[in-house]
């Protein structure tokens, strides 16, 4: 095919949510609003000054109780976001101290509020967890909601989009999301962001295709630019040329006919050839994502991640509160499993009511487990809630990052005072509940066979035993190429905790994110794991597979596996042996 279009360019990000769409480029471009002067006050116009800045914030605030009002039924999950930002505006550390600094340092309100908010990101960029440090984009789009108040910038009304296009945009805001009239979005590109930014969940919750970020993609891609967006890849593809095109368009079609078969089978059970059924559950950070596991074909809730109602907040929550939630995905659930996990938090101010201390290496501090136990009123709160959602359903308990059986034993031992004080006031609960832990530091690997004894089931996160195994920072791009769950070393560490939970008769699943890829799924059937638990989306592949898989065989298969010294002699055994497995063969040609 003759071919004169050169201007094709290739942009490579995150891809956040699957699938692949082409279609035009619709630009929510925000600059100006950055561009800020700094000048000072005179002493007897600061009050002026203050009064300027609590109006731009009181208007942001009327702004943001408008879009709540008016947001789309389906993104309704996602109001809490925005009843975040709403109280975030008020919280002391950007309120009360942009206020503080213009009156100190006698400078404008837009000065100081890009002061403050400089110094409140830089503490946040500091945090190593993805997810704990997507939340410093609250931070950003409540600053800049400030911002355009006071500078009078115009916001891009999201809500006029009158064709069908691909939102290209810095940064999408909960609050810009919320706006956006479904039917007429087709992708999802931004600079900023990855998988758990509030633009990832949104995508994969609307199942439209998304590559995040991109870093430069404002700069590059123009309105009413053709581009193609594979959110398989993580690619953008601006101005392709025809052949381009006509080669995604083939993906495209292949992508969904592979979507539709996995789909169409979603419901069927996990079952491998020779009969073994291997439960297969979703990951949830929202009780809103329930129904998504439902709708997948989940046999439960394998993980429920509790930070988020903890996040970006002056305050803790209520045990009324949290009870409420999780009575929500207990009783939606039932009699399927619910596995929620204690607060997996980073050491992080982002919980407490100040932003003080700031730990230089949080993905070592005090973190999870260890801030519960020093926190023990925190802690009991949650625990509370959970043996109280356990009376309406079937709930699991999972401890995240312990690393040594003491941390176990005083977990059980605020667990039953959490209990004794339950019964003595009289409130309903449920005492009975399987008492798990992630395996996912090396010393609990190590110790395993201890451990065993004092739990009921093990979870191996993955994303953090990679982590904390082969000294590889998740969150640091420039290392995410050693980031690799077939390192030989991390199929040993599992085989061994899988060994050890068979001998002292405990189950073992995991929830870290190896399990949710099809191409993992010989080596985790033979190593013998009882439950996998993942993102919602990828449950159908992840069972689709299982099923054209042989027990006996993957058994044998993980015996060679072990013999290898190197993650790429493993990836080549899988695609030998198990690489013409459809529809797997499908899903490596579109990954
Ligand atoms: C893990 O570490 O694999 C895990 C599932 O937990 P998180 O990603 O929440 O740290
Ligand atoms: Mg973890």
């Amino acid at each position: 095919m003759s071919d004169t279009n050169t201007n094709e360019m290739v942009l490579n990000g995150i891809g956040a949510s699957p699938g692949i769409c082409i279609g035009k480029a619709y630009l929510v471009d925000k600059e100006g609003v950055d561009v800020v002067e700094k000048y000072f006050i005179d002493k007897k116009n600061l009050k002026k000054e203050v009064k300027r800045f609590k109006s731009a914030v009181k208007s942001a605030k009327d702004e943001v109780q408008a879009i709540i009002k008016d947001t789309h039924e389906e993104l309704h999950q996602h109001v809490y976001i925005l009843e975040t930002h709403r109280v975030l505006l008020k919280d002391k550390m950007l309120y009360g101290k942009t206020i503080e600094t213009i009156e100190k340092e006698q400078i404008n309100a837009e000065w100081a509020l890009k002061k403050v908010v400089s110094n409140l990101k830089s503490m946040f960029q500091n945090i190593t967890d993805p997810y704990l440090r997507e939340r410093a984009s609250d931070i950003t789009h409540v600053s800049d909601r400030i911002m355009r108040n006071l500078v009078g910038a115009n916001t891009v009304n999201i809500s006029e989009i009158r064709k069908r296009v691909i939102l290209v945009a810095h940064d999408l805001s909960p609050a810009e999301t919320s706006q956006i009239q479904l039917e007429k979005i087709m992708g999802f590109v931004t600079n900023r962001g990855g998988k758990a930014s509030h633009t990832g969940i949104i995508a994969r919750t609307l199942e439209l295709p998304a590559v995040l970020g991109l870093k430069h993609a404002t700069g590059m891609i123009k309105n009413d630019d053709l581009i193609i967006v594979d959110g398989n890849t993580g690619t953008v593809i601006i101005n392709p040329t025809e052949q381009t095109l006509v080669q995604s368009v083939e993906r495209s079609i292949k992508y969904e006919e592979y979507r539709a078969a996995v789909v169409r089978g979603s419901h069927l059970s996990a079952e491998t050839t020779d009969g073994f059924r291997l439960h297969v559950m979703g990951n949830i950070e929202l009780p809103e994502e329930v129904v998504s596991v439902i709708d997948h074909g989940g046999d439960g809730i394998g993980l429920y991640r509790t930070e988020f109602q903890y996040l970006s907040r002056p305050d803790f929550p209520e045990e009324d509160e949290l009870f409420d939630k999780y009575r929500d995905v207990v009783e939606v659930m039932a009699p399927k499993p619910v596995t929620i996990r204690t607060l997996d938090i980073n050491g992080d101010k982002a919980i407490a009511p100040s932003l003080e201390c700031v730990e230089t290496n949080p993905a070592l501090g005090l973190r999870a487990i260890r801030y519960c136990l020093q926190n023990p009123d925190v802690f009991k709160t949650q625990l509370r809630a959970i043996l109280r959602a356990a009376a309406f359903g079937n709930v699991r308990l999972l401890i995240p990052m312990i690393s040594s059986c003491d941390e176990i034993f005083e977990t059980k031992r605020i667990l039953n005072e959490a209990a004794d004080s339950l019964d003595k006031e009289g409130i309903v609960f449920n005492r009975d509940i399987e008492v798990g832990i992630m395996i996912e530091v090396p010393s609990a690997v190590i110790m395993a066979d201890r451990m065993a004894q004092n739990v009921d089931f093990f979870s191996i996160g993955t994303n953090d035993l990679i982590q904390y195994s082969l000294a590889i920072d998740r969150g640091n791009n420039e290392v995410a190429h050693l980031f690799n769950p077939l390192h030989p070393a991390i199929i040993r560490s599992i085989k061994h905790v899988a060994d050890v939970a068979s001998n002292k008769g405990i189950k073992v699943f995991m929830c870290g994110e190896m399990a949710n890829d099809p191409i993992n799924m010989p080596i985790l059937l033979g190593i013998g794991i009882d439950e996998l638990s993942m993102n919602p989306q990828s449950i159908p592949a992840v069972k689709s597979i299982i099923r054209s898989i042989k027990l006996e065989d993957a058994r044998l298969f993980i015996k060679d596996v072990l013999k290898k010294s190197s993650s790429a002699e493993i990836v080549q055994m899988v695609q030998d042996t198990y690489g013409d497995i459809l529809p797997a063969k499908l899903y490596y040609e579109l990954h």
